[in-house]
């Protein structure tokens, strides 16, 4: 008898808790399942309708068409480049928060030059080479990864992918579940002790698979025949810069021939890269399943081949355009793959940049701009022999970086030189410079009679303790080179539209269609990621949600 009634009271004490459990599932919170973030490096806002015309209907024009596209869509900092872009969109703040001045920046203190995500106290794993001793530990505030990651005791996974290291670990944040970028030493995709001891299962088995070696086969021929490329200058252009030495940047290349010549690292530079970074965001999605638990994941994907091949051609190139027609059908394949594991609406998906890039300064002059180098070694040069005429020191400034001047403050103390006149010194010269709009002295910027959009980035961008104290800005269309000579592809840096003018587009649960016209701001996507999904802002955010683009209905 005992025993009977010791069954019957575990049978309804197991009826109770599953009961329990359903009714706790009925009562979640509406969240989408899965977020995806893709930033495309280097993705300027209008090659959403330059190349439109040849988009399929699966990938941008989903976007376009079914998602909340933001037209106006601003950076508020400067410098644009790509780890101050990454960790602005995933932090919601600009360098004089997040710390993040640049891919390089000087440590004014010491004078040391720091990359952003380099750090010597841990290893690579899945890679003996320094390509794995990465972590996010200059990143000074919390991304929207990490505020998932707290909000959700740490049930969310969060994963990061991306060709470069710091397009995977600064939108990973400082405790995802995993940040992977590629090693071109061993064709494989890596992460750091910092994050972990070993790759996970999934990323062995996909490192084992010889993507590289498959996708870089055959021929890249053009999508459609070359003639119909009208949105670009004729192919054999010398704006561009062959892959090859001796060679002209022709179509067809011979992936073979150029996988033989450069080994694997040269599939950063061609379309063949965003597809093997869609295949392993999407290994990740199966591996980690992704989107299948009761909490909200997070899978960050950056896509780095566009700026490879953006830097090589410019924006006005064949191969440029024809990337991004195969990026279309990458993103295609991607959200063919989300639907499958996660289904439609039940994911949130956000497509951004880091920055844009320039026209070519030499096809612009060609065509009657007014534009020419921003050459940095003649500028530097200048600069230094100026303030050691004026001065009879030597040495007081270490250098350009980042398009500020960078000072050598022992000099400065140990030769008893004024800063405030020295400083006026290297404004006075620069301000004499070929190309130069403004020389600001970053402490008296509020002074100084400048746009006060320009201002804003300026005061954004700067960093006391990773930034130069005197800030170069071109006039518009030039660009830094090192050197006078003509230059191929292009580049990014300044505050100029072309620069810091991106796409920003949502898709999927929670999201009200449409097309907005005021400008937003690039810091505003982590606010209104945090909104949608109800959690914290991340801890330095200074953007705010943008409400036209949040569905207010209730799911
Ligand atoms: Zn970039
Ligand atoms: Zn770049």
């Amino acid at each position: 008898m005992k025993k009977k009634c010791f069954f019957v009271i575990l049978i309804l004490a197991s009826v109770w808790v599953s009961n329990l459990k359903a009714a706790g599932n009925k009562n979640l919170l509406p969240r989408p399942k899965l977020v995806v973030g893709i930033v495309i490096d280097q993705m300027r806002v209008d090659y959403l309708y330059r190349y439109y015309d040849r988009y399929g209907k699966d990938g941008f024009r989903r976007m376009l068409t079914h998602g909340a596209v933001c037209e106006n869509n601003m950076m508020v900092h400067l410098p644009s480049y790509t780890a101050v872009g990454h960790s602005m969109l995933y932090t919601g703040t600009t360098p004089s928060i997040n710390g993040i001045a640049g891919n390089n920046f000087v440590d004014q203190k010491t004078g040391r030059d720091l990359y952003c995500t380099a750090d010597s106290l841990v290893k690579g794993v899945g890679s003996s080479s320094s390509a794995g001793c990465m972590s996010p530990r200059n990143l000074l505030a919390s991304t929207i990864t990490d505020e998932l990651r707290l909000a959700t005791n740490f049930r969310a996974k969060v994963i990061s992918v991306s060709l470069k290291d710091r397009a995977s670990i600064l939108p990973g944040g400082h405790c995802p579940t995993g940040a992977y970028w590629f090693d071109a030493s061993n064709a494989s995709f890596i992460t750091s002790t910092y994050y972990r001891a070993t790759l996970p299962d999934w990323l062995v088995k996909f490192n084992n698979e010889n993507h590289v070696r498959k996708l870089l086969t055959g021929m890249w021929n053009t999508l459609y025949p070359i003639e119909t490329y009208v949105q670009s200058t004729a192919d054999d252009s010398p704006y561009e810069r062959p892959y090859l030495i001796g060679q002209r940047p022709v179509f067809p290349y011979s992936l073979d021939s150029l996988f033989v010549h450069k080994g694997a690292e040269i599939i950063k530079s061609l379309p063949a890269g965003n597809t093997l970074t869609t295949e392993v965001g999407i290994a990740a999605l199966k591996g980690e399943r992704l989107g299948c638990g009761d909490q909200t994941d997070f899978l960050a994907i950056s896509y780095s081949s566009p700026d490879y091949i953006g830097h090589q051609f410019g924006p006005n190139a064949i191969e440029t355009e024809d990337s991004y027609l195969r990026l279309d059908q990458d993103l295609a394949h991607l959200f063919a793959a989300l639907d499958h594991q996660v289904g439609k609406g039940n994911y949130l998906v956000f497509l951004t940049a880091d920055h844009g890039g320039a026209n070519n300064l030499d096809f612009l002059k060609d065509h009657g701009f007014r534009v020419n180098n921003f050459d940095v070694r003649a500028i530097e040069k200048a600069l230094k022999e100026g303030v050691k005429a004026k001065f009879g020191v030597d040495g007081l400034l270490r250098g350009i970086s980042n398009y500020s001047v960078n000072i050598n403050y022992e000099k400065v103390k140990e030769n008893k030189v004024d800063l405030a006149a020295l400083k006026d010194e290297v404004v006075a010269l620069a301000e004499q410079q070929d190309g130069m709009a403004y020389a600001v002295d970053m402490q008296q910027i509020m002074t100084v009679p400048l746009p006060a959009v320009i201002r804003e980035k300026a005061v954004n961008g700067y960093n006391r303790a990773h930034s130069g104290e005197v800030l170069l800005i071109p006039q518009p269309g030039w660009y830094e080179t090192f050197g006078n000579a003509p230059v191929t592809g292009t580049t990014h840096g300044t505050w100029h539209p072309y620069d810091s003018h991106i796409p920003l587009l949502f898709m999927g649960w929670g999201i009200q269609p449409g097309h907005l016209y005021r400008e937003v701001h690039a810091v505003d996507l982590a606010a209104t990621l945090a909104a949608l999904l109800h959690i914290q802002m991340p801890n330095g955010c200074i953007g705010v949600p943008i409400p036209e683009v949040i569905s207010t209905k209730m799911k």
